[in-house]
């Protein structure tokens, strides 16, 4: 059975298969694959590799025939390097989650793609009090959280999960929220009543925040303004 990974064709079989944009997988993969084509050459038995694609902002490999340890050692470190690899320039990254679709890329790459994307527009004007009723107290009309919109995301997520608790545990659970808000660079997240499960989810995404640009929603790498912290990532921190 011929292999889906062409050993003649290294290059054009692993744009075919990951998609010519995955460039920095490409070429992160080309002189590990080389070392192991060298390796097959002596013993004339090629590792079949049926498959290799992206899920969850991370590589896949699927073999066919079971492969040597070492090969089989050396294709897990490669699928658990890609997940710090940057799929378009092979730069450090993190995986980024994009309206749940998740996709490794470094802060400049990310920005070259999906600037003003990466925000859902339904985010920005997120009221609690008119989305989420119950979580707030009777006499609050409108609770918009005092944040940059790069944070809209992971808040929406938050509140969300938190609306959830609310509807699971009917009439056992208070938890109202009082007040959002960004400070240097840090979620304030008040709470008029609270729950230890409500809590759970405030510092989840109290933590997230701390990685996240507060203008573009980048995860994983903020700098640290000359003076005071701004919660930005070197793109935006640097335009
Ligand atoms: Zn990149
Ligand atoms: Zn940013």
């Amino acid at each position: 059975m011929k292999s889906t990974l062409d050993w003649d064709n290294l290059e054009g079989s692993l744009e075919a298969l990951l998609g010519s944009h995955r460039r920095g997988w490409i070429d992160f993969l080309l002189p590990e694959f080389d070392d192991i084509r060298s390796r097959a050459r002596a013993s004339g038995d090629y590792p079949e590799i049926s498959n290799i694609f992206e899920k969850f902002g991370k590589l896949r490999v699927y073999v066919g025939h079971p492969v040597s340890d070492g090969d089989r050692a050396m294709l897990d470190k490669l699928v658990c390097m890609s997940e710090f690899l940057c799929e378009c320039c092979g730069n450090s990254a993190r995986t980024q989650d994009i309206s749940g679709y998740l996709v490794t890329l470094c802060n400049s790459c990310y920005h070259a793609q999906y600037k003003d994307k990466s925000v859902p527009q339904i985010s920005r004007g997120l009221d609690i009090a008119r989305r989420y009723p119950a979580l707030v107290s009777d006499n609050v009309a409108s609770l918009v959280p005092s944040i940059g919109r790069g944070w809209m995301p992971l808040i929406n997520r938050g509140v969300n999960k938190m609306h959830g608790l609310l509807r699971c545990h009917e009439g056992e659970l208070q938890i109202e929220i009082s007040d959002i808000r960004e400070k240097l660079g840090t979620l304030k997240v008040s709470m008029a009543r609270s729950h230890p499960v409500a809590e759970v989810v405030v510092d989840q995404m109290v933590r997230e925040a701390d990685l996240t640009c507060v203008e573009c929603s980048y995860f994983g790498q903020r700098v640290r303004g000359k003076r005071e912290h701004m919660g930005m990532c070197p793109v935006c921190d640097g335009g």
